[in-house]
């Protein structure tokens, strides 16, 4: 579980991506200001933080930021619900994104942008990598594994799916599938 001191760390540290990528958001919206930390304890490493504009039966829109090292990690969304499971889009606003999607390998460990997080590499299997630059897009259909890191310079990008049911999200790695509260 998060505490409130890096809560705001990170939330203020987003502050000017938003700005920086010229993404105007309401008072009400910067309230629900979310982070993603998984409960593993390694935030700045294994995090992600966002923004969700709507999430309704049929569609979901978020704003995510990845500060520079950060890592959303490996994951897949099942059929849930009598449905395929979430379809996903990211579209790059701002930075660089580095996404990893099952598939043909493409890069090798030597020479993939992305260095999986040290403290567990092992639960970062996807090789298939696919480099998003501001307004370049990418979309993962439902049941495919997948993680992503920021670029350098962190990344903000824009998510677009079907419905969000972050509970029913399977990772590779164990420990997140154990945690209970994987946002805060
Ligand atoms: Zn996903």
């Amino acid at each position: 579980m998060l505490n409130k001191t890096d809560y705001d760390r990170l939330k203020a540290a987003c502050k000017p991506y938003f700005e920086n990528a010229k993404i105007a958001v309401t008072d009400e919206e910067w309230e629900k200001f979310q982070v993603a930390e998984y409960d593993l304890g390694c935030v700045d490493e294994i995090g992600l933080e966002l923004i969700e504009y709507v999430n309704t039966a049929r569609c979901c829109a978020k704003e995510l930021v990845l500060l520079p090292g950060q890592t959303c990690p490996e994951h897949r969304h099942p059929p849930v619900c009598g449905e395929i499971g979430k379809e996903e889009t990211f579209r790059c606003r701002s930075g660089q994104v580095f996404l990893y999607v099952d598939g043909a390998p493409n890069v090798t460990d030597e020479t993939m942008k992305a260095v999986p997080p040290q403290s567990r590499p092992q639960y970062f299997t996807c090789r298939h990598e696919v480099i998003l630059n501001p307004g370049e897009q990418y979309t993962i259909m439902p049941n495919t594994m997948h993680w992503f890191q920021s670029g350098p310079e962190g990344c903000v990008v824009s998510e677009f799916s079907t419905c969000s049911r972050d509970e029913f999200d399977i990772y590779t790695d164990p420990a997140i599938n154990a945690a209970q509260d994987r946002t805060l």
